[in-house]
């Protein structure tokens, strides 16, 4: 057990749909606040006014929503440390920077942005490799370490621009433990003076972050490696604060990578080879680009929750199928793979056919009906329910189970061409029409009978009923592969078979002549 009581949170920035990353991030949280009996915290991190897009948030909640990972605190739920926005906190920030600033751990710059790079040009021109506004360069900026006091009072007075940056010492050793990486050490040379506190008066990433992490109490931060390098910026600024006892600890997780391992995986992967990242679909405003979702696609939230809990992280074992409750029993940082995870497509398909094939016939039958309903077919229950016996081990996303099983509802509108040039020849014809006549006597047939039939007409024609086989199943079904065909026919009944024989037949003989 932990001393203190566990309390993680996820910080996403409303800028645009949550990526699968995010997701993830989110889910490790939650199971690592579950299995420590802690609360899982969401704050939205939306101080970057300029890179707000309108949606997002509720992207981000209806998103945790469908997947069922519910958080204890949030802007909507709320809770003892509200508000969990950081817009609706703006003023809470300043006080911490003016506390540093009187501190001496931070400084007031009025420096414009073409000062700035001026200035790095000047340095690179004196042999400085990519200068940086840090401890050299201070020193020759408009800022309160370089100006008198009364300057400094006369231009904040004035109204003229400025921002707090953090004054990273010069010769000072960052260190601190990553739970998934180790130790890591900085020297504070490499760092630069990072802007706290912005001219408009919202803090920066870094600022809030730190500073609602320390009031509300977060013992673990748990996110993307890609904030790794802001970490010893973090940590330094928990010791210019007094908070080191209350640090929390930090868990950096490892990047999501394409499906081929090489690189970070992006949008234009899922773009380009047409597989989801996202885990509901989104529009993006003004590009009118869509991109896939999940959901959208047809997989099932405890699939897809299965899938990302091992995009990083294992059971140390070969055990591969877990619910929400598996995974917080046995979900542990010490488990989460330091190299990058590679996005497989595949097997995201493969859990999703798992946790289909797991699910009651009447779940998946319901599915069907709809399916069926939208489509202006028929389908009662009874008939929903043997479709979805029929089907279930044969297809990845429910929709598949209707629309890959179309001819249960319709005959088929064409048939497999490759099954009909190879099998069809006209010696077939009586063959076809004599079994179709008799399947027209009877009113209903078990696949057995089917079977009995169909052997006993080959038979009285002395061919053999592998030659007739897959022929009849296209003319049955229009599709050369499918569930066993005696219980295909035995669904659709004895009648509409016989009709659907007779079609195809004449079809075949058409396209002879
Ligand atoms: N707002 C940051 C993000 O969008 C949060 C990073 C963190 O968890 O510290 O990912």
């Amino acid at each position: 057990m932990m001393d203190r009581e566990v309390r993680v949170r996820f910080a996403p920035s409303p800028t645009g749909p949550l990526h699968i990353g995010g997701v993830r991030t989110a889910l490790y949280n939650y199971l690592f606040a579950r299995k420590h009996g802690g609360k899982f915290i969401v704050r939205i991190e939306d101080t970057d006014q300029q890179r707000w897009v309108p949606g997002a948030e509720e992207y981000i909640f209806e998103s945790l929503d469908w997947l069922g990972i519910v958080p204890d605190e949030s802007p909507k739920s709320g809770g003892s440390f509200a508000p969990y926005r950081q817009s609706e906190r703006r003023a809470t920030y300043s006080d911490y920077t003016d506390k540093l600033v009187q501190s001496g751990k931070a400084y007031i710059a009025f420096d414009t942005p073409e000062e700035i790079e001026n200035m790095k040009g000047v340095m690179e021109q004196e042999g400085a490799v990519k200068p940086q506004y840090n401890s050299l360069m201070r020193t020759r900026m408009r800022n309160s370490l370089t100006l008198p006091p009364e300057e400094v009072d006369d231009l904040i007075a004035r109204g003229v621009p400025h921002v707090v940056r953090i004054k990273m010492p010069v010769k000072h050793d960052i260190r601190f433990k990553d739970l998934i990486r180790g130790s890591v050490v900085v020297h504070s040379s490499t760092l630069d003076d990072k802007v706290l506190l912005k001219s408009d008066g919202m803090p920066t990433y870094h600022l809030a972050n730190v500073v609602d992490d320390h009031l509300m109490n977060i013992s673990h931060v748990i996110r993307g490696e890609e904030w790794l390098p802001s970490a010893p910026l973090h940590v330094y600024m928990y010791e210019c604060f007094g908070w080191e006892e209350t640090m929390p600890e930090f868990a950096h997780l490892p990047l999501i990578l394409k499906p081929d391992g090489k690189g970070k995986l992006s949008k234009r992967d899922s773009q380009k080879h047409g597989f989801p990242i996202f885990p509901l679909e989104w529009k993006d405003a003004e590009s009118g680009e869509l991109l896939l979702g999940f959901r959208e696609e047809g997989y099932f939230p405890d699939s897809t929750l299965n899938f990302l809990a091992f995009l990083g992280w294992n059971p140390g074992d070969e055990r591969e199928i877990f619910s929400l409750d598996d995974l917080i029993r046995e979900f542990s940082l010490e488990r989460i793979t330091k190299g990058g995870a590679r996005f497989d497509v595949e097997k995201s398909r493969w859990f999703n056919e798992q946790y289909l094939r797991m699910r009651n016939t009447a779940e998946l039958a319901e599915f069907i009906k709809n399916y069926a309903l939208a489509d202006s077919m028929e389908c009662d229950s009874e008939k929903a329910e043997k479709v979805a016996e029929l089907m279930r081990e044969r297809v990845t996303f429910p929709s598949e189970l209707y629309f890959h099983a179309k001819y249960f509802f319709t005959p088929p509108e064409a048939y497999d061409e490759k099954v009909v040039r190879k099998r069809w020849s006209e010696e077939l014809a009586p063959i076809f029409l004599d079994y179709a006549g008799k399947l027209k006597d009877q009113s209903e047939i078990d696949p057995e009978t089917a079977k009995q039939l169909l052997s006993e007409t080959a038979e009285s024609h002395e061919m053999g009923m592998g030659k007739l086989m897959q022929l009849l199943r296209v003319s049955v079904t229009g599709e050369s592969g499918g569930p066993d065909l005696m219980e295909i026919i035995s669904l659709l009944g004895p009648k509409e078979v016989s009709y659907r024989i007779e079609s195809a037949v004449a079809s075949y003989k058409q396209s002879e002549e």
